[in-house]
């Protein structure tokens, strides 16, 4: 048991969620390593949405509620850490949401479905297409989802699929603490902020901007520019940097 008083309480608390799903199957023994990465850039960030984030977000949702096929990809970090979540932002932009994972195996890909229909998040789970120009298994998708889907949410992309999705003309949507990553580059949006902060904030977006009209969120997307986010976020590192190494 981790103390709640414990200073690091959040991240604690979210590596045991990781463990236990590893535990399950859901988690891959890569994305525990892969999560290390996201909290080093979580801890030089100082670990809180910051406004590069929020604007990222705030697009994000215009983007998915003016989609035809909006589609939520879930890999195994994602399953874990924010499965309710999931569900509920799902709902509110109208999106389907796709099991679509690095490391693939069939058992494990019906054990993250099943695990999130616990939380009563329906998944496509089929497997029934494929995206050509990819070698990795995330290539795998549902012909009724990631196939035909104009607009991706993807949490925790990997460079080559963010690439690829983008090649074949869909808009992408990446949660990537690393702002430096090829996903972080390649993508249409990129949020910079810990998937844990980052699909609650945008559930409050989400009820927010669905009473906005057509022209209302077209502007939202229009004025937004990734690599000028992008740029923010380095900046938001150099001065945390900065400001901790003043108070030493
Ligand atoms: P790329 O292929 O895009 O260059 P990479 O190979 O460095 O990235 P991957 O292992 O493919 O990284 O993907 C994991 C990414 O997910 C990392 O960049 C990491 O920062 C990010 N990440 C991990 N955990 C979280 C989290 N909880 N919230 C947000 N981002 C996270
Ligand atoms: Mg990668």
């Amino acid at each position: 048991m981790i103390p709640k008083d414990h200073p690091r309480y959040e991240s604690l608390m979210t590596r045991e969620k990781l463990v236990e799903g590893f535990k399950q199957g859901i988690t891959a023994l890569e994305g525990l390593i892969a999560h290390g990465r996201g909290e080093a850039f979580d801890y030089i960030l100082g670990e809180r949405t910051r406004d590069f984030a929020l604007k990222a977000e705030k697009t994000a949702i215009a983007m998915l509620l003016l989609a035809k096929n909006p589609v939520i990809s879930v890999n195994g970090n994602t399953a874990v850490l924010v499965p309710k979540e999931i569900g509920e932002l799902a709902k509110l932009v109208n999106a389907k949401v796709e099991v679509n994972v690095f490391h693939h195996s069939k058992e494990r890909v019906e054990r993250i479905a099943n695990y999130l229909e616990k939380f009563g998040v329906s998944a496509l789970h089929a497997g029934d297409a494929e995206l050509e120009g990819l070698s990795s298994a995330r290539r795998i998708v549902d012909r009724r989802g990631i196939y035909i889907a104009d607009v991706v949410l993807v949490p925790l992309e990997d460079g080559d699929r963010c690439e690829i999705l983008k090649r074949h003309g869909k808009k992408v949507i990446a949660i990537d603490l690393n702002p430096l990553s090829r996903t972080s580059r390649m993508a249409d949006v990129t949020i910079v902020d810990n998937i844990t902060r980052a699909i609650p904030r945008m559930i409050e977006f989400a009820k927010e901007l669905r009473n906005f009209s057509k022209e209302e969120l077209e502007k939202i997307v229009k004025d937004y520019n990734n690599k000028e986010i992008l740029a923010e976020a380095i900046d938001g590192i150099i001065e945390y940097l900065e400001r901790t190494k003043n108070l030493l």
